[in-house]
């Protein structure tokens, strides 16, 4: 199964017309994943080679604008190029405490109505994601405003033992969203794949007597069965080991985690993507600010024995050399910055419209 990951924004604050406002996409089959959908994000769809029709979740970090500015607007073009099927299962919207009450809010007072049902799940987040003056209680934030009929939602806690959040386990992936440190309340998710069967050793099979056929089915759907001369087969017998699924980390804005869920859970991810907003030199001014620098992601990274090391969210400040005016500063010197804590593994700059194929994993 392809996946891939394409970058629609990566700077961060506001869009420009070198790097949009934050929003990525990750595809598998066809349906697609936004993660965060900054300002403009339609547009950057448009120039782009994905169909923002495909959308099937959104997932979003925190509620800082940069950050989720674009879902209303890029809700109604949806609606617009959709047509009414009672049958169309709902777009899940998965972000902090507040965002249903903004989507609904914004759809009302602009007297749109979306032509599809959402479903906007919403995490509850605890008072040492950010600091104290910053933290909103929003528990009862308009609530009985919003008819739970046409905005649907739920309620998503953090799970005491796991430190974490469950937000999808279906048949494929598992989705978890886990805490971080910054201005505001912000979080990053894990996608991971599950195991996939290993093959059918066919060899083995003949040797034991077992033609192809319904039994083959059988022993894949992991059911140990009995031959007619009495031997019972069961699948790990006859099963080649796992295919291990693969794990992707998309964080939002932060300057820490919170908790040891994020580590465990981003341990030997095949990407991570986190912020970097300024450089090394600024690590001050990116803590008081809640942000990164590339040593503090790279040094996260590290510490999770990550494969791969995706930079974005870059300050409008750092430009590619050509592009370079007056108080900018060369992107590259923050590429460079991250990978002397690698010990020479490469780190990717994201750039918007860049994609990055995700392989499938060999057996272990
Ligand atoms: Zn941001
Ligand atoms: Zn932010």
């Amino acid at each position: 199964m392809s996946m891939d990951i394409t970058f629609l924004g990566t700077g961060s604050a506001y869009p420009s017309p070198t790097r949009g406002a934050s929003a990525l996409v990750l595809r598998r089959e066809g349906e697609g994943w936004l993660f965060d959908c900054g300002e403009g994000t339609q547009t950057q769809f448009m120039k782009s080679h994905l169909k923002a029709g495909r959308i099937t979740k959104i997932f979003i970090t925190h509620l800082h604008g940069d950050h989720f500015f674009g879902l209303p607007g890029l809700l109604c073009t949806l609606s617009l190029q959709s047509s009414p099927d009672p049958n169309k299962p709902p777009v899940d919207i998965y972000g902090p405490l507040g965002l249903r009450n903004f989507v609904w809010r914004a759809m009302e007072l602009s007297h749109s109505q979306l032509l599809f049902p959402y479903v906007v799940h919403e995490l509850v987040p605890t008072r040492d994601q950010c600091p104290a003056e910053e933290f909103k209680e929003l528990s009862c934030l308009d609530r009985d405003d919003v008819p739970s009929e046409e905005a649907q939602g739920r309620i998503v806690h953090l799970d005491p033992v796991e430190n974490s959040y469950l937000l999808v386990d279906d048949e494929q992936f598992v989705v978890k969203a886990f805490r971080l440190f910054h201005r505001i309340p912000s979080f990053g998710f894990v996608v991971e794949e599950k195991p996939r069967t290993g093959k059918l050793n066919v060899q083995k099979l003949k040797e034991i007597g077992v033609q192809p056929g319904p039994l083959y089915g059988k022993l894949k759907n992991g059911i140990t069965v009995v031959l007619e001369n009495g031997i019972t087969i069961s699948p790990s017998d006859v099963l080649e080991d796992p295919i291990p699924g693969r794990k992707i980390c998309i964080l939002g804005d932060c300057s820490g985690v919170v908790g040891d869920a994020a580590m465990k859970l981003c341990y030997e991810a095949d990407i991570l993507i986190h912020e970097a907003t300024l450089d090394d030199t600024q690590e001050e001014k990116a803590r008081e600010h809640g942000h990164s620098t590339p040593k503090m992601a790279s040094d996260f990274a590290k510490l999770c024995k990550v494969k791969k090391l995706v930079l974005t969210h870059f300050s409008q400040r750092y430009k590619p050399s050509a592009q370079i005016g007056e108080g900018d500063t060369d992107i590259t010197e923050l590429k460079r910055q991250a990978e002397s804590v690698l010990d020479g593994q490469e780190v990717t700059l994201a750039e918007d419209f860049m994609t990055i194929e995700v392989p499938m994993k060999k057996q272990k």
